[in-house]
């Protein structure tokens, strides 16, 4: 049995894709968190509420029904009932992403589901890689695997623009802004946990950061 697999790091590390790609050849369930702050993060501007009005993004958190797929070879995101995976990758949600992430009860609510998905999985399947931010330190603190992916700003500015076809240096900044954020931020500041492996993928295609993560579930 596999348990649960925590996988955290800043984005651009080629966690998602990892992840994804890691509970599918373990025959694991997938969640992936940071899918769950942008389907929250839409219902807050969807409601037109400012995403910095911490109390007014409480209520609206509270009130939206997030849906997400944890199967690894069929993700989809919903928000009431509405399929709003390629929508929340979009800009206007990574821009608003942080501070609606930062609103302690909106963590509160997210960890207490994300831990019912996990309990949920490995009552069925046996195991659920889990990805995010602070999966290890929070979320899974007993998690069987904990690694922490790692790349330089630039590397990982590189792959966002790639994938998401953005300007290089715009996007270099947002990595950038974001990440100061994530990890200034009183509640859960983005850090490794203490029992994590680190992984720095600068170096390493999406290849061989599998074959690295498939050595450590095995050891
Ligand atoms: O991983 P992704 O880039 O989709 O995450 C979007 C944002 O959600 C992050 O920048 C972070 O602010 C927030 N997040 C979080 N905790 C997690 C996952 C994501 O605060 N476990």
């Amino acid at each position: 049995l596999l348990g649960v697999v925590a996988l955290d790091g800043p984005s651009g590390t080629g966690k998602s894709t990892v992840a994804r790609r890691l509970a599918g050849s373990l025959g694991a369930a997938y969640l992936d968190t940071g899918a769950m702050y942008r389907a929250a993060t839409l219902a807050v501007l969807r409601a037109q509420v400012d995403p910095t009005d911490a109390a007014a993004v409480t209520e609206v958190v509270q009130r939206a029904r997030i849906g997400l797929s944890t199967d690894p070879g069929a993700q989809a995101t919903t928000v009431d009932g509405a399929d709003v995976s390629a929508e929340i990758r979009g800009q206007e949600v990574t821009t608003a992403v942080s501070p609606v992430s930062a609103v302690p009860q909106v963590r509160a609510q997210l960890v207490a589901e994300q831990r019912r998905i996990i309990t949920e999985a490995l009552d069925t399947v046996g195991g659920i890689v889990v990805e995010g931010r602070d999966i290890g330190t929070t979320v899974a603190p007993d998690a069987a695997l904990k690694v922490y992916l790692t790349a330089s700003a630039e590397a990982r500015a590189q792959r966002r623009s790639r994938q998401d076809s953005t300007d290089l240096s715009a996007t270099l900044a947002s990595v950038q802004r974001r990440d100061a954020y994530d990890s200034s931020r009183a509640t859960s500041p983005l850090r490794p946990a203490e029992d994590a492996v680190e992984l720095d993928t600068t170096e390493l295609d999406l290849a061989g950061v599998q074959a690295e993560l498939l050595a450590m579930v095995s050891e």
